[in-house]
């Protein structure tokens, strides 16, 4: 990261100072949360507020009707160097008037100064930590130089690029926040307590449902439609803290306020997910290579099923936070098993001659001896890749067991009988030919991802090509790993 300090000038003197910070996110995809969250405060709330751990925007920003606000930004926020403007000081201001001119002035100041420095960067700021007191001037400030709100947020973002939606969008079009009268000056003590006791992590279900019978056994009392000083309603209070008996009761109650949005813009169900993600996000970032995400708890899924209404099959996905509705045992996105497909696949290829390099990535150096110059090594591994390949066509998860159970698919009874050589060999020599396999597999795919790959082009803004829905398990790969049970290993000759 680098920071700098703007100054603009009148007759020598300084009259106004701006600090800024330029961090290249292609650097640091595969660690986007863990390295931005070690810097300071601002960076800490722009991260975990606007990006995903590998530091694209988060796809409500663009997609939901309410928090794109809007709608001028899109993913190209999670593209580039990241500029975040921290600290604005105009030294000694004689009025408002020169504070905003001499503001608009450092502003531009950096702006050029940073377009000359960077070819593709977007830069933040969060106006209230420029000037607590004068935030309405800092917000008129901030829009003048460019800067449009990105969805719902707090946060503005400016785009050197003067054909993007954003620069043609007048400043008096810009999302505002509606002025809303909160309740809690009406709200009555129980109920208020209420609200207490469902948003308190630690009370018990139980304990609350009782409460919250003995407090509202009408459906008509109007204090259902109460809302706390961030709008939500007691049903986003009990979803918050994932309470699955409370909010059966709720529903069961007044199913309207499945549909009633906070003052975020988020339904019930979408406060709980966003909840949800957040606290997954930050135990990935915390726990650094292998992270340790196994699926959410029992109370989680079962509170998000009564929100999102039932529906056997989404019960996988609810646990493992698939957010596309279609990912195989709810982890294995669409996209995933696409590329992880496309790699097996291309190793199933018995002919291809020499074989690739990284198809024996981790098989170990004493087997590779003995066996590389052995009739039917190369052919029996590229049928266990066709196996891995079979594994992902069929939507199925690919563990040690499945990869060989697939043998059956095989066209040759000699191509079955290559697979089961191969994998007696590995067995004698205490190894398991099918996790070396899905390894060397998922490493390649790690390898090339378009967002965070280290080999070819580090990132390429359009992204994958692919039409498959977006999920947000698309890169787990990790999550693949501990689920399918893949030991974790290095590359032979490695760590
Ligand atoms: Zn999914």
């Amino acid at each position: 990261m680098e920071r700098k300090t703007y100054s603009a000038t009148h007759n020598g003197t300084t009259t106004a100072e701006l600090t800024a910070s330029y961090t290249d996110r292609d650097k640091i995809r595969a660690y986007f949360w863990c390295d931005m969250l070690d810097e300071n405060d601002e960076f800490n709330t722009l991260v975990t507020s606007l990006f995903d751990r590998y530091g694209l925007l988060w796809p409500e920003y663009y997609n939901h009707p309410v928090l794109k606000g809007t709608g001028v930004w899109g993913e190209e926020l999670g593209e580039g160097g990241i500029v975040v403007f921290e600290k604005l000081c105009v030294k000694q201001p004689g009025s408002a008037a020169d504070l905003i001119e001499g503001s608009i002035k450092v502003i531009n100041h950096a702006l050029e100064s940073l377009k000359s420095r960077y070819t593709n960067f977007i830069a933040f700021i969060r106006p209230e930590v420029t000037s607590d007191d004068l935030l309405a001037i800092s917000v008129h400030v901030w829009r003048s130089a460019g800067f449009r709100r990105v969805g719902t947020t707090y946060w503005f973002a400016f785009t050197p690029n003067p054909d993007h939606p954003s620069r043609k969008l007048d400043a008096s079009e810009d999302y505002e926040f509606p002025q809303v009268q909160p309740d809690q000056d009406t709200m009555p003590d129980h109920i208020h307590a209420l609200f207490e006791m469902l948003g308190d992590y630690d009370s018990v279900d139980d304990a609350c449902l009782d409460h919250l019978q003995v407090c509202l056994p009408e459906a008509d009392d109007p204090a259902w439609l109460m809302t706390n000083e961030d709008g939500d309603t007691l049903l986003h209070a009990a979803s918050f803290t994932s309470k699955p008996e409370c909010i059966r009761y709720i529903i069961f109650q007044k199913p309207a306020l499945l549909v009633t949005r906070n003052h975020i813009g988020h339904t019930p169900a979408e406060a709980m997910r966003s909840e949800l993600d957040y606290d997954r996000s930050m135990q990935e970032a915390e726990d650094d290579d292998e992270d340790e995400f196994t699926g959410f708890s029992e109370e989680d899924v079962r509170s998000l099923a009564l929100l999102m209404d039932w529906r056997v099959p989404d019960i996988m996905g609810f646990k493992f936070g698939c957010t596309c509705g279609d990912c195989a045992w709810g982890f294995l996105s669409p996209r995933m098993r696409e590329r992880l497909s496309l790699v097996a696949r291309r190793w199933s290829d018995p002919n291809d001659n020499p074989p690739e390099v990284a198809k024996f990535m981790f098989v170990p150096y004493e087997l590779q001896r003995s066996m590389v110059n052995e009739h039917g090594f190369k052919h029996g591994f590229a049928k266990l890749y066709q196996c891995l390949h079979l594994c992902f066509e069929t939507r199925r998860a690919p563990t040690a067991k499945n990869v060989m159970g697939m043998k059956a698919f095989l066209g040759s009874r000699d191509d079955r009988k290559s697979v089961v050589v191969i994998s007696q060999r590995f067995a004698e020599a205490g190894e398991d030919a099918a996790d070396i396999a899905t390894n060397a597999v998922l490493f390649e795919a790690i390898a090339n991802d378009t967002v965070f790959g280290f080999t070819g082009e580090p990132y390429r803004v359009e992204h994958d090509k692919s039409d498959l829905p977006k999920c947000r398990n698309d890169r787990e790969y990790g999550l693949v790993r501990r689920l399918c049970r893949i030991k974790y290993r290095l590359p032979v000759g490695f760590g």
